[in-house]
């Protein structure tokens, strides 16, 4: 099979001819149509989070059909189902975290294109235990980036509670996504997009945003609530300013800059600042739930496979504009 594999960290990914991958217990093996290309993609190709296997196939939102179920396969599936597969890909079931429903916790958890292969190839293996069903309202490249940055997004989301005056800080393909199920829920939006951003801001404000302005701006009125997903320190002290009391700032991504010292006076009043790690199973059951009945639209740009690395530099130029997704054709 045809993989795209990153060696060394801030090298460009080689296009190898390897061996299809086999089933073991409990794993399905997939046929990829489609794998949706996320921040945290580039995270690990440019050496910001520490790399823990090398070589690697990255990609964690694989939409495919499974080819071939390993023994015993006590799951739900059969061949030729379609499958996603997210970043979550193994947990231990038994430690601390996963036998308090917080599996996203978990001390010895496994993550797809991270520590295990992942979705840049033709192929690949996943425990079935963490493979979701689909909503069949989205072909496999709508669908793909929901994998992530709908679903870790919408973990996110569900962290600011009820707030009914939502921020967003960095209007990204994660932002674009959740702001969509805020609104059918009836939250007001206000959205933060880099200093003289407008085009960004108009398409905020054209989605039914009730303010958009640059990250520097102040709402017009206070926040219940905030998430940033841009990986950018400095904003979680602006963020924090623009709440009211009780208000809560969640960082959405999994790597962020430097976070600057601020007053206590700005957290004072029972502000909280929390990130967000991963997701659960019961995340992704939630989020395919709602996503179809919104109905979630995603925007995305198509790649072939062998241009991998094309597409990862055009989301760190930030001339992408939509969410990439390569496309497998295997024959
Ligand atoms: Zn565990
Ligand atoms: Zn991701």
């Amino acid at each position: 099979m045809r993989a795209m594999v990153l060696d060394k960290p801030r090298q460009p990914l080689q296009l190898r001819d390897m061996e299809k991958p086999r089933p073991s217990k409990g794993q399905l093996l997939v046929r990829i149509a489609t794998c949706a290309v996320c921040r945290t993609d580039l995270h690990v190709v440019d050496g910001e989070l520490p790399a823990s296997k090398l070589p690697l196939i990255p990609g964690h939102q694989i939409v495919g059909r499974i080819e071939e179920i390993g023994e015993e396969g006590n799951s739900n599936f059969k061949v030729g189902d379609r499958v996603g597969i997210p970043w979550l890909g193994w947990t231990d079931g038994e430690c601390v975290y996963c036998r308090s429903n917080r599996e996203n916790l978990c001390d010895r958890a496994r993550f797809t294109g991270y520590t295990i292969d992942g979705g840049y190839a033709e192929f690949t293996v996943a425990d079935a235990r963490f493979c979701f069903r689909l909503p069949d309202h989205y072909d496999d490249v709508e669908v793909a980036p929901l994998l992530c940055a709908g679903l870790i997004g919408y973990r996110s989301y569900r962290k600011t509670g009820d707030a009914r005056r939502l921020g967003i800080y960095g209007f990204g393909n994660a932002a674009h996504l959740i702001a969509q199920i805020a609104l059918y829920e009836g939250r007001d939006l206000f959205v933060f997009t880099r200093p003289g951003d407008m085009e960004t801001q108009q398409s905020a404000k054209g989605l039914g945003a009730k303010w958009a302005g640059g990250s520097d701006d102040m709402p017009p009125e206070k926040l219940d609530a905030a998430i940033i997903f841009a990986s950018v320190g400095p904003l979680v002290p602006a963020a924090l300013r623009a709440l009211a009391k009780g208000g809560i700032v969640v960082c959405g991504g999994i790597h962020m800059s430097d976070i600057p010292s601020f007053p206590y006076a700005d957290l004072w009043e029972e502000r909280v600042i929390s990130s967000v790690a991963n997701l659960t199973r019961r995340d992704g059951e939630e989020f395919f739930d709602i996503a179809p009945r919104v109905p979630v639209v995603t925007k995305t740009q198509t790649f072939p496979l062998e241009q991998a690395s094309t597409a990862l530099d055009r989301f760190r130029s930030g001339e992408l504009k939509d969410t990439a997704v390569l496309v497998m054709n295997a024959s």
